[in-house]
């Protein structure tokens, strides 16, 4: 689905305006389990790649190769990542096991997010306003048990913050560049791969380019961009709002 066709798709369904709730607890045992983990259409987050690749223990080029199906936005031509289900009769996601997911503490932020789907916008102050909506599903017996959620409670309860943190600031980046009209040429299509979704890759090019020696970038963060994946991606933001915009308040090029 495009960045469109999911905000139509949400538009469609019932709003969970903030403060209301609904009833909703998914565990196994219970009679649809798993049922929801295939046939998927799952994009993928630079954040999300970084966790599931972390906990794969795989080197991001292969975790792109082996798990992500690539292609661009058709207007941006920014690039877009699906994991790739398994090619059998029920599509499986990859990481799905008879006892359930096989990477739940790092799976995506919308297997965390589900039966919820939330939409951003920027609002007027240069903060995002959020709007969330319940994911009906036939088959998802969840909707029967007794617990109840409002959004709030339900994200926390799946440790979805850290990821509203990094996913905010990658649709920023890909609603401002909209909002120019352009489209990516290849050579910044290869770039926002490798900043986003291959970041060992990506330091692999900060130290070779000796990007460090041009850029206003102290010690302490040179340190961290190099070794913690959460500071790679964040400079690669940054490196990535620099190329696209030209300039960025976080990433200054030395006098
Ligand atoms: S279908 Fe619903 S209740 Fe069943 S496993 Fe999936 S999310 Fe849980
Ligand atoms: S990552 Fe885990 S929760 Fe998400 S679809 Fe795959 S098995 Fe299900």
């Amino acid at each position: 689905m495009s960045k469109d066709e999911t905000k139509e798709f949400l538009d469609s369904l019932p709003e969970l305006k903030k403060g209301e709730s609904y009833c909703f607890k998914c565990y196994p045992g219970i009679s649809c389990f798993n049922e929801c983990c295939g046939d998927l259409n799952l994009v993928m987050t630079p954040y999300d790649v970084l966790r599931l690749r972390r906990h794969l223990e795989m080197a991001s080029r292969d975790f792109v190769h082996v798990h992500c199906e690539t292609s661009v936005m058709p207007d941006t031509r920014f690039p877009v990542m699906r994991l790739r289900m398994t090619d059998n009769a029920k599509r499986s996601c990859p990481f799905v096991r008879t006892e359930g997911c096989s990477v739940y503490p790092d799976r995506p932020g919308a297997c965390r997010t589900y039966p919820l789907g939330r939409a951003t916008r920027p609002n007027d102050d240069g903060g995002v306003e959020e709007q969330f909506f319940v994911v009906r599903e036939p088959h998802c017996r969840g909707f029967e048990e007794p617990d109840e959620w409002t959004s709030e409670e339900w994200l926390k309860d799946q440790g979805f913050e850290v990821y509203v943190r990094f996913n905010d600031r990658y649709m920023d980046l890909l609603a401002r560049f909209k909002e120019t009209g352009k489209q990516l040429p290849d050579q910044m299509v290869q770039m926002v791969v490798l900043a986003l979704y291959q970041l060992d890759d990506f330091r692999g090019m900060i130290e070779n380019m000796r990007v460090f020696d041009r850029f206003e970038v102290d010690g302490e963060r040179r340190k961290a961009v190099m070794e913690d994946d959460e500071a790679t991606l964040e400079f690669a933001y940054d490196w990535l709002e620099l190329m696209l915009f030209r300039s960025c308040e976080n990433l200054k090029p030395k006098m």
